[in-house]
């Protein structure tokens, strides 16, 4: 480690990986550091990518592809059944993947492309001079160092702290945070070409359960249910009374718990210095509780725009604006959409929820993209969803 870099990335994962490996390739002297000592474990996610997005960002390798899904089947409280197919539309779906495996792939990446990378190194403070983060504290073995930054990219995760201590607003209401539990189960018995999403107030309020295949047999079976309908269930309890209902020979052999943030975009995604992408910037989906590729999406934006400014000489706000504006367009467009849909959906009965999969039963999709299924559930039932007319 030396003692002052072009960019510090702290965090290891998917958004950090990625910023990493772009601006390493731009020709910067970049240093990742990881809290952990094994980058991707443990994993917290359910697994799943679109294929198209994955494809922008890494080649496709076995090694982290647990399963290649072809389609995906909504089930509504009363048993309708909603199957989209890749042979329906003729589009690719998406992957289940080996995070383990697959966040190593991706930091692997960086480091070929030139980035130093740091496993149990602790970002502990930014180092701020007049107004302007100038690098960060961090504890190595036991040791504490200052190291000196042109650029800090803030990828830390869900549980941030890089830009609360540039004093950006990233609190996330309880009431705004999907909590989840999740089992990776063998004997799942389920089609490991399909994944499957199970709505119902009383499955899940205000989220659904998730049984994503992961090959051999074996399933991601998780929950995820808004702060603000979770009363007195907790996900776990829900997860189990789902489980014994639905997949009594399965056996549990991993188990995850966390939250997701689906609050929509926030205020305020850079510092002078500094640039928060993914979870860190409070960037997945709303909707679908996905973060994955918007974080990888971001890290690029934000690996080019470091480059930008550094060739600049200036990396204060007003340079970094364009990385702002530019996820914005792209990501921060989706979010807001996501987020309107969310906060239609989470005020449906079970009653409303069973009509709208009666509505969609039997239409052939042409593409597999959330918002061709919106705009067939909009054609059949615009009294019910007239407030996604925006979207549109
Ligand atoms: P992370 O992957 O969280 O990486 C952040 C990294 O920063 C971690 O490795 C962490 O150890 C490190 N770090 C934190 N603090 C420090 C520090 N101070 N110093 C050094 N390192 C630090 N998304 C999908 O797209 N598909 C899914 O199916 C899906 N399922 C999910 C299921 C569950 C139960 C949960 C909780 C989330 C799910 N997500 C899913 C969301 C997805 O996991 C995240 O959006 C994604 O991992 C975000 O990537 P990231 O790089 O921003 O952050």
């Amino acid at each position: 480690m030396k003692d002052h870099y072009d960019v510090i990335v702290v965090g290891a994962g998917p958004g950090g990986s990625i910023a990493a490996k772009t601006a390493a390739k731009e020709g910067l002297d970049v240093l990742m550091i990881e809290k952990r000592q094994e980058i991707g474990d443990p994993i917290r996610c359910a697994e799943g990518v679109g294929k198209f997005h994955l494809k922008q960002h890494i080649e496709p390798d076995p090694r982290w592809i647990c399963a290649d899904v072809k389609g995906s089947c909504i089930i509504s409280p009363d048993g309708t059944k909603v199957k989209m197919a890749e042979e329906m539309s003729g589009g690719e779906v998406g992957y289940v993947l080996e995070r383990k495996i697959f966040d190593r792939a991706l930091a692997n990446e960086s480091a070929l492309a030139g980035a130093e990378v740091m496993v149990k190194t602790r970002a502990t403070d930014l180092i701020i001079e007049n107004d302007t983060v100038c690098g960060i504290k961090l504890m190595h073995l036991g040791k504490m160092h200052e190291v000196r930054s042109k650029i800090v990219i803030g990828a830390d995760g869900m549980e941030s702290k890089v830009g609360r201590w540039a004093g950006i607003e990233t609190a996330v209401k309880p009431s705004d945070m999907e909590t989840c539990a999740q089992y990776l189960v063998s004997n799942a018995n389920i089609d490991q070409e399909f994944c499957y999403f199970y709505l119902g107030n009383e499955i899940a309020p205000a989220g659904y359960v998730w049984m994503f295949p992961k090959g051999g047999n074996k399933a991601n079976v998780g929950i995820g249910i808004l702060g603000s309908k979770s009363g007195e269930d907790r996900p776990i309890d829900l997860l189990n009374a789902f489980m014994e209902k639905n997949m009594p020979d399965a056996k549990i052999i991993e188990m995850v718990i966390g939250g997701v943030p689906v609050c929509g975009t926030i205020d305020r995604t850079i510092a002078n210095g500094l640039m928060l992408v993914g979870d860190a910037a409070r960037q997945s989906d709303p909707i679908t509780g996905g973060g994955i590729i918007n974080a990888m999406d971001a890290g690029k934006i934000a690996g080019e725009i470091a480059a930008k400014a550094i060739r600049n000489g200036d990396c204060s706000t007003d340079t970094l604006q364009e990385y702002e504006e530019l996820w914005r367009k792209t990501i921060g467009k989706e979010i807001n959409n996501s987020l309107i849909v969310k906060e239609t959906f989470v005020k449906f009965t079970d009653e409303d929820l069973n009509s709208l999969a009666y509505s969609l039963k039997d239409i052939n999709f042409t593409s597999m993209s959330l918002l061709d299924l919106l705009k067939a559930l909009f054609k059949a039932n615009k009294k019910l969803l007239w407030d996604l007319r925006g979207i549109f």
